[in-house]
């Protein structure tokens, strides 16, 4: 039998152990009581990013809140029933748009109605998902597992600027489980740059060295000018179509790191993964395993186990009946499994 408070210690993890926790809260309508929020940052609690997620959520599902302030290390949450409808969350500073959408999604999936959720802030930053990955690596994967959703980005928002838009709708729908063993053959690969508002030879020396530490082709170079207004940003992020799963490898410039620093960056992170022969990459693995969990099962393989998805499969397992193994393979890599206990 499972109590009816779940009590999360933070400091396992970042904001991610609030964001599961919160997500989880609402589809179990249990109870959430977590203390020592992102204990271990530089600045710990809640920043504007997870306050934004925990007033979001609350709005959605009518929750008690206690903790919900700037800086809080403790949040009390006692949701409600789940209500779809329109909903427009401003996050007031260049904090994730995607990771507050993520935090909503799975709750917003068992709405009794559709919801569109309209969300301001960033949409490219460093640590978090571009909304990229999420429509072209997670949302396909989401989709095979059967969730109804489609996010359009409205306006770009980089760090520190923010001022970005994304505009997501969700459809009521049932997750299925999903085994993902191997990502399946090649059928293309671009490296894409965003630049809002910086010298083209930022764009160009991060594909000079795409080219020459991966083999990409000219006409597989994709550079994306942005409306410098809306910068400075620049993004590097290496996209892989296989025929069971996409992957996006990002990296982010900042002006303290010289551009091939940042090209190396995403490039290790495709190459550690093709190295594995796995079908999926860090980010990915973190991010699929809640919904995996919540539809009852699945598994997948990835190159290795990571802080999030540690984090994540402890938290997973406090809310839900299931059980995540890992395991790693003789060939290379982790499979992790998820199963209904
Ligand atoms: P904190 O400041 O506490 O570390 P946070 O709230 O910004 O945290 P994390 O707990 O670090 O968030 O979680 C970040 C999430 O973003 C994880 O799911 C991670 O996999 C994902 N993520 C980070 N970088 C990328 C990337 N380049 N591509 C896709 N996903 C990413």
């Amino acid at each position: 039998m499972k109590q009816d408070v779940i009590e999360l210690d933070g400091a396992i993890g970042g904001g991610q152990v609030l964001r599961s926790g919160l997500s989880l809260a609402m589809v179990t309508g249990l109870t959430l009581r977590i203390k020592n929020i992102r204990a271990r940052r530089s600045r710990p609690g809640l920043m504007r990013q997870h306050l934004t997620a925990v007033l979001a959520a609350a709005h959605v599902c009518g929750a008690t809140v206690q903790g919900a302030e700037l800086g809080s290390q403790n949040l009390l949450f006692e949701p409600g029933p789940i209500q779809g409808g329109e909903y427009r969350f401003a996050i007031g500073t260049a904090g994730s748009c995607t990771l507050v959408l993520q935090t909503l999604l799975p709750a917003l999936l068992r709405a009794p109605t559709t919801s569109r959720v309209t969300i301001s802030g960033g949409t490219h930053n460093p640590l978090a998902p571009p909304v990229d990955f999420l429509q072209r690596a997670w949302l396909p994967l989401l989709r095979r597992m059967g969730a109804r959703v489609e996010l359009n980005l409205i306006r770009y928002g980089f760090v520190p600027a923010g001022g970005g838009e994304v505009e997501a709708f969700i459809q009521p729908s049932d997750l299925q489980a999903l085994q993902l063993m191997q990502c399946g053959k090649l059928l293309e690969k671009r490296a894409i740059v965003l630049n809002a508002g910086l010298a083209d030879q930022v764009s160009e020396r991060e594909f000079k060295r795409v080219r020459q530490r991966l083999g990409f082709t000219q006409a597989q170079l994709f550079p994306i000018d942005i409306d410098p207004q809306q910068g400075p940003g620049n993004v590097l992020m290496l996209e892989y179509v296989h025929a069971q799963v996409t992957e996006v490898f990002s990296a982010f410039g900042m002006t303290t790191v010289r551009a091939e620093a940042v090209a190396d960056e995403a490039i290790n992170q495709a190459m550690e993964w093709q190295g594995t022969d796995t079908a999926v990459g860090e980010h990915l693995a973190d991010q699929l395993l809640l919904p995996m969990a919540l539809a009852g099962g699945g598994r997948f393989t990835t190159p290795h186990m990571s802080e999030h998805l540690h984090s994540n499969t402890t938290v997973i397992q406090r809310f839900l009946p299931v059980v995540i193994e890992s395991r790693v393979r003789e060939e290379g890599g982790l499979l992790v499994e998820c199963r209904r206990v």
